[in-house]
């Protein structure tokens, strides 16, 4: 059974587009696509020998080797133009390995018109790569699972502009403040005080710069609170 994380990646996937899965572990989102009826073609991109093996084994256990194309590489070196991907999903890391498989690969992006992006923490970095390289948020979407907070970001092509205090929280969640974006934020809020009320014992002038950082944060953030 799918995670609700992954279904809710999957969610924001087009009908009958052509996607590429980097990280894609054991290819569930992949599968779980074509078996829902909602795309017939996908690459499954791998890095790693063991999850790689995994994504084959389970593809070919689903009986779907015609549909999804395991391939091994780095970020999206496994694409080529001939595959004329729509869609990318990469799901399951850190923002800012997430920002840097899109840098490293962006001269593939030229087919790609939709980015379903899933940072397990610091989606800020996906948020600056996006305005670096002309995408915009379309969609935001931030959900609790197993005790640990997820966000989803749905980039399409065009330009935005976010303020310090949106690239940080996201210019969607912390329009919309769902229950999960203010436990998340009001949790980081109370460990930067805990620093901050830490620092306060120490004397220095880099101590007082770090401290003013996470003042500056705490207040930024609370403003959305
Ligand atoms: N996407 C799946 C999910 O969300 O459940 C799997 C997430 S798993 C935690 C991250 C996967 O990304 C690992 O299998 C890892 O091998 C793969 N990975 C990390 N860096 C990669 C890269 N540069 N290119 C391709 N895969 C990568």
């Amino acid at each position: 059974n799918l995670s609700t994380r992954l279904r809710t990646v999957a969610s924001f996937v087009k009908e009958n587009t052509t996607l590429a899965d980097i990280g894609s572990d054991h290819a569930y989102l992949p599968c779980f696509l074509v078996h829902e009826g909602v795309i017939s073609k996908a690459i499954a991109g791998e890095v790693v020998k063991g999850p790689f093996e995994s994504a084959q084994k389970q593809v070919i256990s689903e009986g779907l080797q015609n549909n999804i194309d395991v391939r091994f590489g780095n970020g999206l070196e496994v694409i080529t133009a001939n595959d004329n991907v729509q869609t990318v999903t990469i799901a399951g890391m850190g923002g800012p390995l997430i920002a840097s498989i899109l840098e490293t690969g962006k001269e593939k992006l030229t087919t790609v018109d939709t980015l379903i992006l899933q940072p397990n923490v610091h989606a800020k970095a996906i948020r600056e790569w996006a305005i670096q390289e002309q995408w915009k948020i379309d969609q935001e979407v931030i959900l609790e699972e197993h005790d640990k907070i997820y966000e989803i970001l749905v980039l399409v092509k065009g330009q935005m502009k976010l303020s310090e205090k949106e690239l940080l929280v996201g210019p969607i969640l912390s329009k919309d403040k769902s229950p999960v974006y203010l436990k998340k934020w009001t949790n980081e809020v109370n460990e930067w005080q805990r620093i901050v009320d830490e620092l306060n014992k120490l004397q220095g002038t880099e101590v007082q710069q770090k401290k003013q950082l996470l003042e500056n944060k705490i207040a930024l953030v609370k403003e959305t609170l």
